[in-house]
């Protein structure tokens, strides 16, 4: 299942990544006319979230060809929570919050020279971004992110 989220919904976007899911993202300032997010939906079999009723007006949403979902204005846990519930997410293998990218676990020996010292040394496994390049691992902003995933999916 793959998820397209407009322009409002960029919080949205991250969490869905970090839950595993591939997710769009429409930033502000690329083509984010509800035409091109609707083709794009269409062509890439990605189900609509979205934070206003202007999408509805789409014939491709109206027919039926493209998922769509509108999400209320409510705190990121709340909305995460109910995308998680309508669809029947469980938790997948992360993705890059930042950019979508799939992450490939790598050995502490393959980033050290592209973590702080020390980091490293403390942890088994780090994770390589496929879209972007960037390293991550297991540290205290990870575990923020992890039990906000377990609160919401339950494990
Ligand atoms: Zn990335």
């Amino acid at each position: 299942m793959r998820f397209l989220c407009d322009a409002m919904l960029g919080g949205l976007a991250k969490w869905l990544r970090a839950a595993g899911y591939d997710t769009y993202y429409a930033r502000q300032g690329t083509d984010v006319s509800d035409r091109s997010l609707t083709r794009k939906a269409l062509e890439e079999g990605r189900i609509l979230l979205t934070s206003d009723g202007g999408f509805l007006e789409r014939k491709p949403v109206r027919d039926g060809s493209v998922g769509l979902m509108k999400v209320p204005h409510l705190p990121l846990e709340e909305q995460l929570r109910l995308v998680v519930a309508r669809f029947s997410l469980t938790r997948l293998q992360s993705r890059c919050m930042e950019c979508n990218g799939e992450l490939e676990v790598v050995p502490p020996g393959a980033v050290s020279k592209r973590v702080p010292p020390g980091v490293a040394g403390y942890h088994e496994e780090f994770f390589l971004c496929a879209g972007c390049g960037r390293v991550f691992w297991h540290g205290s902003h990870w575990e923020r992110i992890s039990g906000r995933l377990e609160r919401t999916f339950g494990r």
